[in-house]
C-alpha cells in the first residue's frame, strides 16, 4: 500500500461515519433567523412535535444537495444538484414562541442515496418568518399566484413525498390546514392525486 492511497481510505471512512440524514433539523440556521427583524421573538426547539403546536405545515426551500458517493472522474468532488422545491416541515408552538424546521432530503439520480443538504439560508429565513407572520395573524394570506413556487419536483426522490406530507404547492392556501384535523381528509385526498 503506497502512502498515496491513505487519503482515499480516510475519505471513505469519513463518508461512512457521516451518513447523510433523510430528515435534517434546521437548528443551525436559527442564529441567522434571530438576527433578522422580527426573528428574535422566536426560540428554536428541536423537540417540538405536532401535538404541541399551534400550526404545522410544509414550505418549499431552495438549496444544494451533495452526493459524496458519486465523485465524477475521481475528482474528490461530490456530485451536486440544486433544488428549488425542498420539502420543509415548519412547526410553531401553541404559545407562538418556539419553532422548529425539518428539511426532507432528496435522493441522488445516479446512485439513489440521499444527498447532504445545504439550504439557501437567507431565502429560508425570509420564508419561515413570512409563514409565521401568516400563522400568527400578522399578515393576510397572499393571492396564490404571487406565492406559487414553480420548478420540477421529482416525487420519487423526495423523502417528504415518501412520507406523504409533500403538498405540491407552496401558496398560502396549500399550507393552510395542512396537518390540522379539520382539513386532514381533504389534504390526504389532494396528496394522492
Ligand atoms: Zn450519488
Ligand atoms: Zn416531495
Amino acid at each position: 500500500m503506497s502512502i498515496l492511497t491513505l487519503p482515499a481510505i480516510f475519505q471513505k471512512q469519513m463518508t461512512r461515519s457521516k451518513k447523510p440524514k433523510v430528515e435534517i433539523d434546521a437548528a443551525k440556521h436559527h442564529d441567522a433567523l434571530a438576527r433578522v427583524d422580527g426573528g428574535d421573538q422566536y426560540k428554536y426547539d428541536p423537540t417540538l412535535t405536532a401535538a404541541g403546536c399551534r400550526k404545522v405545515g410544509v414550505r418549499f426551500m431552495s438549496g444544494l444537495f451533495f452526493c459524496y458517493v458519486c465523485q465524477p472522474n475521481n475528482t474528490n468532488k461530490p456530485r451536486v444538484w440544486s433544488s428549488g422545491k425542498v420539502c420543509t416541515e415548519l412547526y410553531l408552538s401553541k404559545d407562538k414562541t418556539t419553532y422548529r424546521a425539518v428539511f426532507n432530503a432528496q435522493q441522488c439520480q445516479v446512485c439513489d442515496r440521499y444527498g447532504r443538504f445545504k439550504v439557501k439560508e437567507k431565502k429560508y429565513v425570509d420564508k419561515v418568518l413570512d409563514t409565521f407572520a401568516l400563522w400568527t395573524g400578522q399578515r393576510e394570506a397572499y393571492e396564490s399566484e404571487f406565492h406559487k413556487s414553480t420548478g420540477p419536483h421529482d416525487s420519487s426522490r423526495c423523502y417528504g413525498c415518501l412520507k406523504g406530507i409533500c403538498v405540491g404547492d407552496d401558496d398560502d392556501d396549500a399550507d393552510d390546514g395542512a396537518y390540522t384535523k379539520k382539513n386532514s381528509k381533504k389534504n390526504r385526498r389532494r396528496r394522492r392525486r
